[in-house]
């Protein structure tokens, strides 16, 4: 295999999902399996929804994930730059090379004539693609059109009359038929380029090997493919990973709890814990065992395991798993990661005094074992520091009222004291 480079390539319009982080794992093991490099590209052409929050939160939560990057936007590298804003005479320089070769025309129509074509493909019972009325302007035409003041958007001319055909990873032969197609947008008006265009420009500067990505994305593929085939590029490798489906089977959202990495990090689960669960979504290490430290995936990750068929996601299965990797962790570091939520509750000082982290550690040590959480170490620990409890009101209105029953508990307390 020639030198294996991957990319994870975010749209910073968002935090980082449980999706987004079992693609970049995936990515991040195919790599280090390899011995090849692991880039991180930004795609924020998308510049309405990119917010730098939402850039800083998904570096942040791969970070606390370990999966570490060696070439990307922070640290550079030999490919940069590696926010796609800042490639933009890349994308230009290709697209006038496609308009040179005649590959590519400029279209003017506004998206209100588009809205229109479409609307008229529709009533007359024709396929809803553009119909290309701009393919052949000519120069002449193109200048009043452009002292109007449009502003053209660049379109790729596709033979519709053959179909596409991807050799996918783990999806085998895929085919798209020729009809699906059309002279789809490589430039839009704005000068910015569309995903398809800048991620096929991009794959080939940064000589990507391996395109491994959500299963979201082969209906663009075939448009991919036919900008490499344009532009004379050598194709890489493609592996669509198959979708993370509800336990109802619809699509994950927030409705079925926690779906960031973040909201993880805050609710106090172990990155060890997410990473295991994550990669058993869709890939099998071949065994029969679920619990597998990090370099062991390393050593077994193969597309060849990773399947076709959607993995469901099982909330309850990821916090047993974050509660077996609470009890194996090391004692000291646990006792770290929970001192936060022991302050939040007025627990312990912050900084704890030395007498306070020791008992701390004593308290995780017992208690990690009964919850699943850092969290739920906390919260299930507060009767080792204080006599105040919050009973339930009507339990304790059913229990506590009974006649006699105090001088029973006190004589009960006598017999364990004895
Ligand atoms: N920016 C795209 C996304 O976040 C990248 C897709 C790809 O890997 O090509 O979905």
């Amino acid at each position: 295999m020639s030198r294996v480079r991957v990319r994870f390539a975010p749209s910073p319009t968002g935090a980082l999902h449980v999706g987004g982080a079992r693609t970049a794992l995936f990515n991040w093991l195919f790599a280090r399996h390899h011995g090849g490099s692991f880039i991180l590209r930004i795609d924020d052409t998308d510049t309405e929804r990119s917010t730098p929050e939402a850039l800083s939160q998904i570096l942040s939560s791969l970070r606390w994930l370990g999966l570490d990057w060696d070439e990307g936007p922070d640290i550079g590298g030999p490919f940069g730059p590696y926010r796609q804003t800042e490639r933009l005479e890349f994308y230009r320089e290709a697209a006038s090379r496609l308009l040179a070769a005649g590959r590519a025309y400029k279209c003017y129509c506004t998206p209100e004539e588009l809205a229109a074509q479409r609307a008229e493909a529709r009533r007359l019972g024709k396929p809803v693609a553009y119909d290309g009325r701009c393919a052949h302007l000519s120069a002449a035409r193109q200048a009043a059109l452009e002292a109007e003041g449009r502003k053209p958007a660049v379109r790729l001319k596709v033979a519709r009359d053959r179909a596409v055909v991807l050799h996918d990873l783990i999806r085998g032969e895929v085919v798209f038929p020729g009809e699906v197609l059309e002279d789809f947008v490589l430039m839009k008006a704005n000068g910015l380029p569309t995903y398809n265009f800048a991620c096929v420009v991009d794959d080939h500067a940064m000589a990507i090997s391996h395109v491994i990505r959500a299963e979201e994305h082969l209906s663009n593929t075939p448009k991919q493919v036919l900008v490499y085939e344009a532009l004379g590029h050598p194709m890489p490798l493609f592996a669509h990973v198959p979708m993370i489906l509800a336990p109802d089977r619809s699509k994950l959202s927030k409705r079925h709890g926690a779906t960031s990495v973040e909201e993880y990090r805050a609710d106090g689960y172990l990155p060890e814990a997410l990473l295991n669960y994550l990669a058993l979504l869709g890939w099998s290490p071949g065994g029969e065992e679920e619990f597998l430290p990090l370099e062991e995936m390393v050593a077994r990750f193969s597309l060849e395991r990773v399947s076709k068929n959607p993995a469901i996601y099982d909330q309850r299965k990821i916090t047993w798993m974050n509660g077996h990797y609470l009890v194996w962790a090391d004692l000291e570091r646990v006792t770290r990661l929970c001192l936060p939520y022991f302050q939040k509750l007025e627990l312990v000082g912050a900084p704890p005094t030395e007498a306070e982290w020791k008992k701390l550690k004593e308290v995780v040590g017992l208690v990690r074992d009964r919850v699943k959480t850092l969290r739920e170490v906390a919260e299930a620990s507060t009767y080792f520091f204080h006599d105040r409890f919050d009973y339930d009101p009507k339990g304790v209105a059913r229990h506590f009222q009974v006649p006699g029953r105090a001088a029973l508990l006190a004589r009960v307390r006598e017999r364990l004291a004895d």
